[in-house]
């Protein structure tokens, strides 16, 4: 092959990340301290100013503690759609409760609003929707299924940041808690990182406490309070969730490229968008006008007659990665089990999984990469 691989994603990591980490490693708080208060004031300022963030070590984390914290418990019925990542889902297991599967939307691959109220029975507590790629779930439809149910709603914002649709931002919305995710390859990165946000102050209270061993004060508040250091009550057993100082300080640099990043994908995007036009490959749902989709990713379906198999084959010879968002949760052997599934019962997941491929969408492409991407895609196809 003559020239690089091209990777499906990629951090995108520049020098100011690397000195303000270094900067972290040298001033002495390898743990969580004053950078992670900054980040987390620094994000809830960027959304509203009502809005209080507390960081976690990942999105997994988050969720696990927005459920925790809105007392799901053993028997508690969560809609999760299959259309997800096994996160969302294992999350409402670690606390005993009963994910319940919803098929998905056929043209923008969010859950189907109107096959999640189809599975609400007595026992459904809570609905984590995913704004799937970047592309915000309804919200007047999402805030009407949660009233008319009277259903908790944690948003899986791991995708979205930063996304709005109907003027509204996603984490500023009606909902409990939104949840972002700071992995490597997500839309902003802390290598391992995430946040939860919300309006309810004694859930964040509550959030704060169980991501350090449901511990009321954390290190860097016992060494500026008045009470002795040493001291400190546990409350309930909790989890070791904390976000550390290196990681917020290159959050804290990627939360100010974050809409730089987004308006670069946006801008692959709009590229892709009228290069395959004319290929027959099904693009992307963008949403109803007024939507910002954040573009995490940008999953194409394939025309009849393409093989998922021999597309993937075809680009990688090509030196291109692709991948695929997602293996729907009831094709994978624990949730088939878990609930019975047939791949019949979630019949627009099980068809749309068999031709979509997510192509390398992400702010640090160059534009040699971004039209070897187009040419191998109208090569293959
Ligand atoms: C990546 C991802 C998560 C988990 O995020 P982590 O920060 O890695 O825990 C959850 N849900 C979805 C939809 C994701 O893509």
């Amino acid at each position: 092959m003559s020239e690089e691989f091209v990777p499906f994603a990629l951090p995108d990591i520049g020098e100011p990340e690397i000195d303000a980490v270094a900067a972290a490693l040298r001033s002495g708080w390898l743990s969580s301290g004053p950078r992670v208060k900054e980040f987390e004031a620094a994000f809830a300022a960027r959304l509203a100013a009502d809005i209080t963030a507390v960081s976690v070590n990942s999105a997994t984390a988050g969720l696990h503690l927005a459920l925790e914290g809105i007392g799901i418990g053993p028997g508690d019925e969560v809609l999760v759609p299959t259309w997800t990542f096994t996160a969302t889902a294992e999350v409402v297991r670690y606390l005993g409760g009963v994910p319940v599967l919803v098929d998905c939307d056929r043209a923008t691959l969010n859950l189907d609003l109107a096959a999640a109220a189809a599975k609400v029975t007595a026992r459904t507590r809570a609905i984590i929707p995913v704004h799937f790629a970047g592309l915000p779930v309804d919200p007047p439809g999402l805030a009407e299924l949660a009233q008319e149910h009277g259903l908790e709603v944690v948003e899986d914002a791991a995708h979205a940041f930063p996304a709005s649709a109907a003027g509204q931002e996603v984490g500023t919305g009606a909902s409990r808690a939104t949840v972002f995710s700071f992995y490597a390859t997500k839309t902003m990165t802390t290598g391992e990182g995430g946040m939860v946000v919300t309006r309810d102050a004694e859930l964040a209270q509550r959030i704060r406490t169980m991501r350090l061993h449901g511990i009321n004060r954390d290190a860097f508040d016992r060494y500026r309070s008045s009470v002795p250091a040493w001291h400190y009550d546990v409350v309930a057993p909790g989890f070791k969730y904390n976000l550390t100082d290196p990681a917020a300080a290159m959050g804290l640099v990627q939360l100010g490229r974050a809409q730089a990043m987004r308006d670069r994908r946006a801008a692959i995007a709009a590229m892709y968008d009228e290069m395959f036009a004319p290929t027959g490959l099904e693009l992307p749902a963008h949403g109803p006008a007024g939507t910002e989709h954040s573009w995490h990713l940008y999953p194409v379906r394939l025309p009849d007659g393409m093989g998922r198999d021999r597309f993937i084959e075809g680009m990688g010879a090509r030196g291109i990665g692709t991948s695929v968002h997602f293996i729907p949760l009831h094709l994978q052997p624990y949730w088939r089990d878990f609930g019975g599934h047939q791949p019949q019962d979630f019949p627009v997941a099980t068809a749309e999984f068999a031709r979509v491929v997510s192509l390398p969408i992400f702010s640090a492409m160059t534009a040699r990469q971004i039209e070897r991407v187009i040419q191998a895609v109208v090569g293959v196809l």
